[in-house]
This record gives structure tokens, C-alpha cells and sequence, in this order.
């Protein structure tokens, strides 16, 4: 890998990117957690050499085989509202690691981090910048997340980053009791949704959030 510099210069300096936390303040994040956390990480080194000069707009980037790294403004609010529906989470799910940035921002606010990606030179690359920023809570899996961890487990959070068409029954199976699930659902037009187990019954409340612009939740694993 080349050499990182994790702090940056020029226009992945701290100035640069206290830039963008302004701005995320100013389109309306207000999790002063999640907006430290944003602020601290480096979001430069989840892209390739010649795009890290736009780590720090609020823009989604290219990470190749046709998927992207999330809009900083859609990695805070997807956190936000995953950490706000509830206290302090011990169990997150991710589907889709994709660069491994979120996977990063989560590892920072919540005990263990379990995510899943289906595209392995991805995971790869994401693996390695996480050992880079020496966070240690996540396990990664090689898989189809489209039907969750591959065990029996159960998560307080589950957050997936590629849309499918309808919110997937084996997601809702795997969240604990009052457990949120925070997922981007539709094809042409989505929008976000977060669905929420109602204690420990099998009732579920969804809730239509802003509409956004994902990748597909798409099937099979790619090595
Ligand atoms: N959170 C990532 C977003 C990457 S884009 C980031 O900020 O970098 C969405 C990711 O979901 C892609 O890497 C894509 O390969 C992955 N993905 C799509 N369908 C999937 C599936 N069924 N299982 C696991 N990962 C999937």
C-alpha cells in the first residue's frame, strides 16, 4: 500500500475537513458524537491516491467495481439516526463495507462492529485501512448480506448501505429486542427508512425518512 498520511495536507488538512463538519452542522447533523467522530477520522485514506484531494467534500466518490464511498452528510445522518432511535449500542451489523469508511465511523461510537461485504478486492483494501486506524471491533465477512450475518445472531443496530427493493425479512430477524434497522429501500426512488422491533414482540414500526441516491443491494459474492 502507499504511504498514508493520516493527518493530510492541503486539501485533506484538519482546516479542510472542520470545512465540511460546518457544513454538515449546517444541513441540519446535530449528533455531537458523530460529528466528533467525522471530524477525527480521516476520510482521505478510503479513497484511491488521485481522489483524495475531494476526500472532503460532501460528495459520494468512486471506489471501483462500480460502487461508491457514501456523502459525508449521508454517512452522519444514517449514524444519527442508528444511534439516536436508542442508548448506547453494544451490536451493529453493516451490509455493504464497501471502502470501510462507515464501518470506521461506527467502530468509534458502538462496542463490536460486524459487516459484511460481497465484493472481495473491497473488503480487502477496507480491512486494511481499518488495521491502519488501528480499530479492532470489527469482524468482516465475505458474504451476501442480503441475508444477514451468517449465523443466528441477534443486533441492536443493523445498517445496510446498498438499497434493495423492500426492506428483507432476514434483516428483521436478526434485530434484537427495541433493535433499529437503518437501510435505504427502493429502486428508481428511495428512500431512507429506519424500522424499529417493538420490544421483544415480532411488531415492527417503520418510518420513512428523505429520499436518497444508493447502489443496489445486489446477490452473490464476487472474489
Ligand atoms: N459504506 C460504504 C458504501 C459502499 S457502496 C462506504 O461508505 O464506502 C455499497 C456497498 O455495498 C458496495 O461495496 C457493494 O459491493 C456492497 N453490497 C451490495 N450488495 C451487497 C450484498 N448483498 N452483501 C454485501 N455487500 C453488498
Amino acid at each position: 500500500m502507499r504511504e498514508i498520511n493520516l493527518n493530510g495536507i492541503g486539501m485533506t488538512s484538519q482546516r479542510t475537513r472542520d470545512r465540511l463538519i460546518q457544513r454538515l452542522v449546517d444541513e441540519g447533523v446535530s449528533n455531537q458524537q458523530v460529528l466528533d467522530v467525522l471530524s477525527q477520522t480521516p476520510r482521505h485514506i478510503f479513497l484511491d491516491e488521485a481522489l483524495a484531494h475531494r476526500a472532503y467534500e460532501d460528495t459520494a466518490l468512486p471506489i471501483g467495481h462500480g460502487q461508491t464511498l457514501s456523502q459525508p452528510y449521508i454517512v452522519a445522518r444514517m449514524t444519527e439516526v442508528l444511534l439516536g432511535a436508542g442508548g448506547k449500542l453494544s451490536r451493529v451489523l453493516e451490509i455493504g463495507t464497501g471502502s470501510g469508511y462507515q464501518t470506521a465511523i461506527l467502530a468509534q461510537l458502538v462496542e463490536q462492529v460486524w459487516s459484511v461485504e460481497r465484493i472481495k478486492p473491497l473488503q480487502d483494501k477496507a480491512r486494511e485501512r481499518l488495521r491502519l486506524l488501528g480499530l479492532r471491533n470489527v469482524n468482516l465477512r465475505l458474504a451476501d448480506g442480503g441475508f444477514g450475518w451468517p449465523e443466528d445472531e441477534k443486533f441492536d443496530g443493523i445498517m445496510t448501505t446498498a438499497a434493495p427493493r423492500e426492506v428483507p425479512e432476514s434483516l428483521l430477524k436478526q434485530l434484537a429486542p427495541d433493535g433499529v434497522l437503518v437501510i435505504p429501500v427502493g429502486t428508481d426512488t428511495q428512500h431512507l427508512t429506519m424500522v424499529v422491533r417493538l420490544g421483544d414482540t415480532d411488531e415492527f414500526k417503520t418510518q420513512r425518512l428523505e429520499a436518497v441516491k444508493f447502489v443496489p443491494l445486489l446477490s452473490g459474492v464476487v472474489r
